[in-house]
């Protein structure tokens, strides 16, 4: 039978640890950690990411703190911004809401933030210790998927796992973590010469792409762990939105040993991990 890995019951979980380890933390140690949250911008799609990433701050017992910038901010007043909340004393994490307005150099905003409070893991800083087997702040998306990996598969090592897509954001932490594992990793992308090919040798298949359902079900080697991280609007037919992933679902369900489903997969662990990370943000900064 096919794992159907249930990322929302895997996430649902994490919350519930945290939320008992922030009561903890709170009674013993008089800390409540904290969320900064930069928007800039009215991007309709950044703001129900940020207002469903303080939601989830709440339901945890994290106090979230949200700064709304206009489109016409400056690069100044943002590293302003950035540079009072890497002194202040209630906030652990910040998290600049991506994509910045394109005056805005967003590299740039990354590397001001100071990087114990990195809770997306984007900077440089951060980087370098995954890629050297340092402790850090792991990109919260690539770090639900190990996790929700390691669901269904409990020795990864010697696996050949190929990830699709390079980004920054997924695709290169990904294939950190998963070297880290001890599997054997590719890394494929828009020029790779035969994404078939290399998708039928891989043990498990992480698709980082943001193309609906571009991997096909007979590119899928037989007993894989398929991790669909795509998150791709459609138009059904009778004028409805529906989210579908970047691995063709149900044809790819034929053949796998594992599967997480669009939704409900990787998406709900994304913000299970920026809540884990604002956690461990507050037990460095205040040596626990
Ligand atoms: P990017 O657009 O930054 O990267 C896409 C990657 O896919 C690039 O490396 C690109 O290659 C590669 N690619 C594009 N076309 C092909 C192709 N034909 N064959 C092979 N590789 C190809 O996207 P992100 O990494 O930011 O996001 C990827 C997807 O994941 C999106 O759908 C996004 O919405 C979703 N996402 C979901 C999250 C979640 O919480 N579930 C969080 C973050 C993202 P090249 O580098 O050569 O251009």
């Amino acid at each position: 039978m096919v794992n159907i890995i249930d990322g929302s019951a895997v996430a649902g979980r994490l919350r519930e640890e945290m939320a008992a380890e922030i009561k903890v933390m709170k009674a013993q140690n008089g800390i409540a950690p904290g969320l900064a949250v930069i928007l800039v911008g009215e991007d309709p799609a950044s703001q129900v990411y940020v207002r469903n990433k303080e939601k989830a701050c709440e339901a945890v017992g994290i106090a979230s703190f949200e700064y709304r910038l206009p489109t016409s901010a400056t690069q100044a007043e943002l590293f302003d911004l950035v540079s009072r909340l890497n002194n202040d004393k209630l906030v652990h994490g910040i998290l600049v809401q991506l994509p910045l307005p394109s005056h805005i150099k967003e590299s740039e905003i990354i590397a001001a933030v100071d990087p114990v409070k990195d809770v997306d893991g984007f900077h440089p800083v951060n980087v370098g210790k995954l890629s050297s087997g340092l402790p850090g702040l792991v990109p919260c998306t690539p770090q639900g998927c190990m996790i929700l990996i390691k669901e269904v598969l409990s020795d990864l090592r010697g696996l050949r796992a190929l990830v699709v897509g390079r980004s920054n954001i997924v695709g290169k932490p990904m294939a950190q973590l998963l070297l880290q594992a001890d599997c054997t990793v590719t890394t494929a992308h828009s020029k790779t010469r035969d994404l078939p090919g290399e998708c039928l040798q891989a043990d498990i298949l992480v698709a980082a792409i943001g193309k609906p359902e571009f991997i096909k079900g007979d590119w899928i080697k037989p007993g894989a762990t398929v991790i669909d991280v795509g998150i791709n609007r459609l138009k059904t037919e009778d004028g409805k939105n529906k989210l579908v992933g970047d691995v063709d679902f149900a044809a790819a369900y034929e053949r796998a040993f594992a599967i997480t489903p669009v939704p409900g997969g990787v998406g709900p662990m994304t913000i299970a991990c920026l809540l884990r990370n604002t956690v461990q943000a507050a037990r460095n900064i205040n040596g626990l």
